[in-house]
């Protein structure tokens, strides 16, 4: 019971197996992306801004460069404004569904 207990455990946590190299080429890529967000962030929110930004070069996605004193995004595909909530807590690159058309994108807050 103990070990099907710890077993649950680690597939909770979700960690992904990687060297002692990659570490710390991920290490430095975070660093350098803090220094361009101007700011620590969490492991879960550096992967996700980078796939995100992956996925934008890719061109699967389409970026939009917006400011948190900015009230409302506009949509790319039906061109009308919405609101986030909660717009200070978000990390600075985020995944957007359009509540209007469903329409997917990414915004990034720009720290300038
Ligand atoms: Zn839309």
């Amino acid at each position: 019971m103990d070990r099907k207990k710890s077993i649950d455990k680690n597939r909770n946590q979700g960690s992904i197996g990687i060297t002692a190299k990659e570490k710390r080429t991920l290490e430095h890529r975070k660093s350098l992306y803090e220094k361009y967000v101007g700011g620590k962030v969490h492991w879960g929110n550096f992967l996700s801004a980078i796939s995100l930004l992956g996925l934008t070069e890719l061109g699967i996605f389409e970026i939009v460069k917006t400011t948190r004193e900015g009230p409302a995004i506009e949509c790319l595909n039906c061109n009308k404004a919405f609101s986030i909530a909660n717009i200070d807590e978000l990390p600075a690159m985020n995944y957007i569904t359009c509540p209007n058309c469903e329409y997917k994108f990414v915004i990034f807050f720009d720290m300038n």
